[in-house]
């Protein structure tokens, strides 16, 4: 229930003064549908202007002049600007418009006084002013000296959105404090509406910067309102009763099935996740780990131990190979247990699926392993009680959802991800899921060595590539997809598939995701069956795939890459026991890129390059978090402020500890602030 005291922040922008029919739908670009939209909607500069006269104004400033307009300059030509002479006591100004037009007669008839606003340029010795931004009949003194200037769109005035956003900000109300007076006072920061007013007319470009104490303020109520959201969020699943699971003979059977003894990391995940399988609530747990890093095994652990408490659980992976291969993998290990495990991918035909779905039905089938087929609705399980997401990124909140609902009560929830991330992302993303980390990589690999070169050696790296797969090697080859031109780089990852297959006589295969899947999956099983010793591929074609006998990975232009991505592409390789090379190729290098790529050369820890990946990319949407459900800050930068973040997350524990109800005055209060942001109507979080 949003409180009163804020409707009128919640109103229509249309209930503005001035937002006639024309004006609403680019307002709405702008800023967003409603009054509160705008409200925090920050300026993004701040316009400087001098009073001056024609033979003053100096080049580049942005000038006042009090001129009689001389005469109009019609174009003479198609695409020529539209000229008008304008002269004061001390000179004269050309003002000049660009799709000019007879209205401009009527906006500065000649012979008349106006007072124009602009910046001035030189052009053959004369000044002038290039589409003016401000020309009044009055007096200088009505033009400000010192402008904010708003982000716009097309056909929209910026000092309309500057003249709206004063009036949404004569809308905002006092509001109780919501922040801690202590945190408040110490950081010396304004009170939110005081923040506000600050925002909305900035003195100096300082005010401007993301580390001025009013956005700090306005930052770091947003990160936490959307921390209380998710550590809400957390709290009410922690209220949804999800069966009892607790480990028995099928999962010491499992255990005993792996060729391989736990990590000490999947041995603690293994403990964390059966703490929350055991507690009544329902869990709710992100298994972060890099590729290779064991993830599989620790989720076959808690299905067993599902299994051994009766209860039916679910494998979801994002591709059909996938699918494939962890159900070859876990399939004999759960049967040898007396677990049947079925496998239910798009590519089954009816007569195929009939039976699985039966057994799951019936319960007579403990185990689903399956693609997006697993939560269409004739999937029905007899008892489900675990759902595992693997590669959770690749799957909608609502793709997840629909799985979990096919339970009777509560179903536990385990999702996995290969990207490791910084710890502050970590919050922003999954605040209301707890994380167990996989940072130690199973005992018997050899270290990647990974090499930074130039393009230009590319011949160089093709005839030791010749050498490898002469001695039975086998490589991917990757070429960056760049979205703006897809056809052209298409074009260039099928030109080096044919100049591979000439240059080493081999058989290359290529893969792309232009391919439909039924040919991508051939290319990529003749690749893991040895059938093919390389592979070129544009992108991440299929994460996660297992080819332990491929030791080679070359990445063309890694330089356009991030980080994480040239990271995982890596973790493809250096999965068997023998030597495994990547060879990051790059073409152009500033310092900040060749930075970049060197962390890879330093470290086989995803989470140190994730973290490192973050600093260096700067502010923005580093990891390109934002198609996979991050959240869209208005103030907040993850970046910059990570520290706020980490703050936000326990203040936020820290007050629903206290206060579970939110009812007392200060939860009274972040009731107000949830409201204001609104996270859990609008913008949900991936989890
Ligand atoms: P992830 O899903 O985290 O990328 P996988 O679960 O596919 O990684 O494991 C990668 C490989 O490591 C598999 O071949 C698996 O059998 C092996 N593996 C997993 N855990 C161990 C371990 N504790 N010791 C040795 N090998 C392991
Ligand atoms: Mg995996």
């Amino acid at each position: 229930m949003r409180p009163e005291i804020l409707f009128p922040l919640f109103a229509e922008v249309t209930t503005l003064k001035g937002v006639g029919a024309k004006v609403a739908p680019q307002i709405r670009k702008v800023a967003g549908p409603l009054v509160r939209d705008l409200l925090f909607l920050a300026p993004t500069g701040l316009i400087h202007r001098r009073a001056t006269t024609a033979d003053q104004a100096m080049e580049g400033e942005v000038a006042i002049l009090d001129v009689v307009i001389d005469r109009h300059i019609r174009p003479h030509k198609i695409g020529a600007p539209w000229k008008v002479r304008a002269s004061d006591p001390t000179g004269f100004v050309h003002l000049i418009w660009f799709r000019g037009g007879p209205h401009l007669e009527r906006l500065v008839p000649s012979g008349e006084r106006r007072v124009v606003s602009g910046k001035v340029e030189i052009f053959n010795n004369e000044i002038q002013i290039l589409h003016p931004d401000v020309v009044k009949a009055e007096a200088a003194g009505d033009i400000p000296l010192a402008e904010t200037v708003y982000p716009s769109t097309e056909g929209l005035a910026r000092r309309i959105v500057r003249r709206l956003a004063l009036e949404a900000l004569k809308t905002a109300p006092d509001l109780p404090e919501w922040q801690d007076p202590a945190w408040i006072a110490r950081k010396r920061w304004p009170g939110w509406r005081a923040a506000l007013e600050t925002l909305h007319n900035p003195q100096t470009e300082a005010d401007l910067s993301p580390d001025a104490p009013p956005r700090l303020r306005l930052a770091y109520d947003e990160l936490l309102a959307h921390q209380l959201a998710l550590a809400r969020r957390r709290q009410s699943r922690q209220t949804v009763s999800a069966p009892v699971i607790t480990p028995g003979p099928a999962s010491e059977q499992v255990l005993a099935a792996l060729p391989f003894e736990l990590t000490g990391a999947q041995k603690q995940a293994v403990v964390e996740i059966r703490a929350d399988l055991a507690s009544g609530e329902q869990m709710g747990r992100l298994l972060q780990g890099d590729v290779g890093s064991g993830k599989t095994a620790v989720a076959a652990i808690a299905m067993a131990d599902a299994a051994s408490s009766g209860r039916q659980s679910a494998l979801m992976a994002p591709t059909e190979i996938l699918a494939r291969q962890h159900h070859q993998r876990l399939a004999p290990m759960l049967e040898n247990a007396g677990v049947r495990a079925v496998l239910l991918t798009g590519r089954d035909t009816a007569a195929e699926r009939r039976p699985k779905l039966a057994a799951l039905a019936s319960g007579e089938a403990t185990v689903a392993i399956g693609t997006h087929a697993l939560f269409q609705d004739a999937v029905q399980f007899h008892d489900l009680a675990l759902a595992v997401i693997d590669e959770q990124h690749r799957f909608g909140v609502n793709e997840r959802q629909r799985l979990q609902a096919k339970g009777r009560d509560g179903v536990h929830l385990l999702t996995m991800s290969a990207t490791p991330i910084p710890r502050t992302l970590e919050l922003t993303q999954y605040g209301d899921l707890d994380v167990s980390r996989l940072r130690e990589k199973p005992p018997g690999r050899t270290p990647v060595t990974t090499a930074v070169l130039p393009l230009a050696r590319i011949d160089e790296v093709a005839n030791r590539l010749k050498a490898a797969v002469a001695e039975g090697a086998q490589a991917y080859w990757i070429c960056p997809l760049v979205a703006e031109s897809e056809a052209i780089d298409l074009a260039a990852a099928e030109a080096r598939a044919v100049e591979l297959r000439a240059h080493l006589g081999l058989n290359v295969g290529l893969a792309h995701g232009q391919m439909n899947g039924a040919d991508r999956e051939s290319v990529m099983t003749a690749f893991s069956e040895g059938h093919v010793p390389v592979l070129v591929a544009t992108t991440v074609v299929e994460v996660g795939v297992d080819v332990p006998n491929a030791t080679i990975m070359v990445i063309e232009h890694a330089d356009r890459f991030g980080l994480a991505q040239l990271h995982q592409l890596r973790g493809r390789v250096g999965r068997g026991s023998k030597q495994s090379a990547c060879i990051l190729l790059y073409g152009d290098l500033g310092e900040v890129a060749r930075e970049r790529l060197d962390v890879l050369r330093r470290s086989e820890d995803g989470f140190e390059i994730a973290e490192e990946d973050f600093r260096l990319r700067g502010g923005g949407d580093p990891l390109g978090l934002k198609q996979s459900g991050f959240p869209a800050y208005r103030f907040a930068d993850p970046m910059r402020h990570r520290d706020l973040i980490l703050a936000a997350s326990d203040d936020a524990r820290l007050i629903l500890h206290r206060d579970p109800d939110l009812t007392g005055e200060r939860g009274r209060a972040v009731q107000v602030l949830e409201s204001l942001f609104d996270w859990r109507a609008d913008r949900p979080a991936a989890d």
